[in-house]
């Protein structure tokens, strides 16, 4: 057993709590997280802290002396044997991960940077943490650049700000409301850590520094405070195994592995272990439980440590057979009895139910875009989102964009252009995929924050329209009537004077004289296109019905002469046709007048034999 192992495992039977860190690119997440790790060497700081797969681990001893600082009288009183912090990078979609209903995340840190306010993907976090119901406090970094900081090294926050000067001190005060104000058009109210009543009504803010350390032992104070205020009696007895894996990897000489959280329960070696795939449930054996090595064993010949046994709450890397297609995201479930196949029938139903209940919110049409996230539980988020934005969803898949993801999305080209589109939240697309992609015309969007991969989809969208309009231009037909009042040229082009007795006129619109011949029936006679409208010798775009007569010019192959084919007398109309209607629907509604749509359909219909 390793000493990573043996320090997580807790003393009692208490579980330790599980925090995620989430915030806006470069507000300081890497950074306060380095700071909190870092040993204070002058102080002989007890370690005991412990690197993980994807999360650190912080036994209470380590967090009693951060704390020191912030609780010299002691008072405040530690019930949870340690903290895990998850670390690794895209941590965000964890936080929408969920272990049997409820977030796999007990406790998080929002990271705001002090001198920029909320950003993007800080809203998107505040949503996330909303919908998971997941308590959180705000740390308020990169204090250090209000402007004349004075810094103390890792000094509690209140102490070190009751040393700036007035200037400094309004300056805070000043950015802070201007924070609280933000918070509140998001409808969360909050309140400096220190002057807040209650941390079930308000948001905690903690203002830090993580170049300085300020304010990181109140602010990790506050999270036990909140831990415990808000989560005693459901976190902490350790019973049932609940296991969520939060990334599946390749490592050289151990297969395809998978790194998960152990948020309750133990796991040994030799468990049959059952998880969710995208070829259908996995049931194996766990083969090695390892956790990374420590410094000093680092030298020997393996970088990991195998396990015979841990204890929740813990980061590990399992190694097992069988693992190529396991899900990120998904649970992982220990059977109890592996000669009972009723019972592993049982779990793998259970476990492939969280794909299978996303696979139900697919389009029934088979008409959609293609949808790709890193983990179950980001997916679930995407598609939850694509719901509300009413956009259809024909294909989903989990992890990297591979070429065959193209191959899939690539079904619309043929079924509905539009949406042949990946929006891929969270994952890398390989190069072939790309390259795949791109010849056969597939669009893939990426992004981190799922509005964006929206209005990414949006804009594509309108481009579309804007681009069919543009090629509908010659097949729209305004309806109009023309009475013909001189003839200035019988044929190649003709050029008639006419008053618009209906409707409107407008460039490239096809006219055509309709007669009856001698036997009585109808004959539709096509003169071409209208390539001039001139009123006082002024080209003009459009005349209205009842306007002064213009000058016409109308062109096309084979036109009729005037005086042999057709008279000055006869009417003329707007050729319209089933498509040149139905291009009207679609992308000149707004164009098209009551009485024009009544012209189309009362009379010009009729006269084409328009079906
Ligand atoms: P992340 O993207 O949220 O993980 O942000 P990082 O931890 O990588 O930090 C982004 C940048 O901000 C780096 O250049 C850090 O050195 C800097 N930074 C982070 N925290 C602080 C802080 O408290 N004060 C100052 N002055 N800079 C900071």
């Amino acid at each position: 057993e390793s000493e990573a192992a043996r320090a997580a495992a807790s003393k009692d039977n208490l579980r330790s709590p599980i925090c995620c860190i989430l915030g806006h690119v470069d507000t300081g997440k890497t950074k306060l997280l380095d700071k909190i790790r870092q040993t204070n060497v002058q102080e002989g700081e007890a370690g005991g802290i412990t690197q993980q797969i994807g999360a650190t681990y912080f036994p209470v001893e380590a967090l009693q002396k951060k704390t020191a600082v912030v609780n010299q009288d002691g008072a405040f009183e530690m019930k949870v044997p340690g903290l895990l912090i998850i670390d690794t990078p895209g941590h965000e979609s964890f936080t929408n991960l969920r272990t049997r209903g409820s977030s796999l995340c007990n406790i998080a840190i929002l990271v705001v940077d002090i001198m920029h306010g909320l950003e993007p993907q800080t809203l998107e976090s505040m949503r996330l943490l909303r919908d998971r119901k997941t308590p959180f406090i705000v740390a308020l970094n990169k204090i250090d650049r209000l402007y004349g900081w004075k810094q103390v090294a890792n000094n509690g926050f209140r102490e070190s700000l009751a040393l700036q000067n007035k200037g400094v001190q309004n300056e805070f005060r000043d950015r802070l409301e201007k924070t609280k104000l933000a918070f509140a058009e998001q409808s969360f109210n909050s309140e400096l850590y220190y002057e807040n009543k209650s941390m079930a009504k308000f948001v905690s803010l903690v203002p830090t520094s993580a170049h300085t350390g300020e304010g990181i032992p109140d602010m990790l104070k506050l999270l036990l405070q909140l831990t415990q205020e808000r989560m005693t009696n459901q976190l902490m007895y350790l019973s049932e195994v609940e296991c969520t894996v939060l990334e599946v990897k390749v490592i050289e000489g151990l297969g395809t592995t998978i790194d998960v959280v152990l948020s309750n329960g133990v796991l040994n070696e030799g468990d049959t272990v059952v998880l969710c795939g995208t070829e259908g449930p996995i049931t194996t054996q766990i083969r090695a439980l390892l956790t990374p090595a420590e410094m000093k064993e680092l030298r020997l010949k393996s970088q990991y440590v195998h396990n015979k046994t841990v204890k929740a709450a813990l980061g590990i890397k399992i190694a097992a057979n069988g693992l190529d297609h396991a899900i990120a995201g998904s649970r992982l479930l220990v059977v109890k009895d592996p000669d009972d196949e009723d019972e592993i029938e049982e779990l793998e139903e259970d476990v492939m139910g969280d794909l299978e209940n996303l696979m139900s919110k697919i389009s029934k049409s088979g008409r959609g875009v293609t949808v790709q996230a890193s983990t179950l539980g980001s997916l679930e988020a995407l598609l939850e989102f694509l719901r509300v934005s009413k956009i259809p969803v024909a294909n989903i898949s989990i992890g990297p964009v591979h070429k065959r993801d193209v191959i899939t999305a690539s079904t619309m080209l043929e079924k509905a252009k539009e949406y042949a589109v990946m929006l891929c939240f969270d994952v890398k697309v390989d190069k072939d995929a790309q390259e795949l992609a791109a010849q056969m015309g597939v669009k893939i969007f990426t992004a981190e924050i799922i509005y964006h991969l929206f209005d990414d989809f949006t804009k594509h969208m309108a481009q579309l329209a804007q681009q069919r309009k543009e090629e509908s231009k010659m097949l729209a037909v305004f309806p109009c009537v023309l009475r013909p009042v001189a003839v200035f040229n019988k044929t190649d082009p003709i050029v008639v004077g006419v008053d618009v007795i209906d409707g409107n006129l407008r460039l490239n619109t096809p006219i055509a004289c309709v007669k009856q011949n001698s036997s009585g029936a109808k004959e539709i006679i096509p003169m071409g296109r209208v390539t001039s409208i001139e009123r006082d010798h002024k080209q003009i775009p459009i005349c209205k019905k009842g306007q002064p007569s213009v000058a016409v010019k109308i062109e096309g192959p084979n036109q009729p002469l005037y005086g042999r084919h057709l008279e000055e007398k006869d009417m003329l109309y707007s050729q319209v046709s089933r498509a040149s209607i139905d291009t009207l629907k679609e992308f000149y509604r707004d164009e098209v007048d009551k009485d024009e749509w009544a012209l189309i359909a009362k009379h010009l219909k009729g006269m084409f034999d328009v079906v």
